[in-house]
């Protein structure tokens, strides 16, 4: 039931004058909920009171599917700027970067040369970089990616695996065999509308394959980012993490911005290590509809600023 509501929602979202008229009136209407700012500056004072709550930050510049060499170069220099903004705060520097932000679905070197740069840069700065994995079609060339900028010397660098694609067992293995020590992987249950050919369909599936990987993650030695909002999922993950007595740096729990905030000072007056995942920036478009597509009462809120 809820994958046909994800389905209407995104399929929905595609539509020309929906989107048109969406960019124009979404911040207005349940967008800010999910996006901490329209530019870094906007969005400082609010990442500065999460990290005195006691949250760590990986920030978003938001941006994905670009087509053209100078929107790349643009994104680049968007990020670029987060990284020495969030320096200059006393804010670590951890961002997360979609490759096809940097031109991974039209020319991979040119993505590679831009993630290096800022992978690099990040680090220099006592910061580091997770590639988000984007649709099945990008995860081979996301996955290359992140070997590339190891390669380079930003050893620091992750990724993202997504519970519900079929490979992704497989790619875990080969992700963490001869990874550099302390790698971290985050864990998601993919947010994104797949075929049943590529991905798990069955909610209850999902859950299992997520807890699977993370555990193989940990028996192979990585930190690993359980990334979700399921409180079953959190609770199982946290008890493996007791069990197995896995030190505090083997792990994280993250959560997006604006997603269950009492669940998160929960788990932070619980004494977990607590990043959230915070999107800043003009182009919320995608990234809102995929927060509105997980849940119906997001499109209610929505609808009743429609109403009025
Ligand atoms: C830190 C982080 C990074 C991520 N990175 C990626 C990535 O790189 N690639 C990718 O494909 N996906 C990514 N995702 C999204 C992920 O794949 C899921 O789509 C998303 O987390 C929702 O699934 P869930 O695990 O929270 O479980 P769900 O079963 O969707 O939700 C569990 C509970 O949380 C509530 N909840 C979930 N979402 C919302 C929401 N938007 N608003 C309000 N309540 C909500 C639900 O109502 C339910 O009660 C990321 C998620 C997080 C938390």
């Amino acid at each position: 039931m809820l994958s046909l509501y994800r389905r209407a929602v995104l399929g929905v979202a595609g539509i020309g004058p929906v989107e048109r008229w969406s960019r124009r009136h979404g911040w207005r209407l349940g967008a800010r909920r999910f996006v901490a700012g329209e530019s870094i500056e906007d969005a400082l004072p609010s990442l500065r009171a999460l990290v005195e709550q006691g949250r760590s930050l990986v920030v978003d510049i938001l941006g994905e599917y670009v087509s053209q060499r100078a929107s790349a170069a643009s994104m680049a220099g968007g990020v670029a700027g987060t990284i020495d903004a969030l320096a200059r705060a006393g804010l670590p520097p951890v961002l997360s970067i979609k490759p096809t932000q940097l031109g991974l679905t039209f020319d991979p070197d040119l993505a590679a040369e831009l993630a290096t740069d800022l992978a690099m840069r990040a680090e220099a700065v006592g910061g580091r970089v997770c590639l988000d994995m984007e649709d099945h079609r990008f995860v081979d060339g996301t996955l290359e990616l992140l070997g590339r900028l190891r390669r380079a010397g930003a050893t620091r660098s992750s990724t993202v695996l997504q519970a519900y694609l079929h490979r992704s067992p497989a790619d875990l293995e080969a992700l963490l065999t001869d990874a550099p020590a302390g790698s971290e992987l985050r864990i998601v249950k993919g947010a994104y509308h797949e075929a049943a050919g590529v991905a798990l369909q069955d909610g209850a599936a999902i859950r299992r394959t997520y807890l699977a990987l993370c555990e193989r993650a940990w028996q192979l030695g990585a930190k690993v980012n359980v990334a979700t909002h399921d409180d079953g999922l959190i609770r199982e993950a946290a008890a493996f993490v007791r069990g197995a007595r896995l030190a505090r740096d083997r792990y994280e729990l993250q959560l997006l911005y604006g997603v269950r905030p009492r669940l998160q000072q929960r788990l932070v007056d619980d004494g977990h290590p607590v990043r959230l995942y915070v999107p800043v920036g003009a182009d919320w478009y995608g990234y809102f509809s995929r927060r509105l597509a997980e849940r119906p009462a997001n499109a209610a809120v929505v609808l009743r600023g429609i109403l009025g």
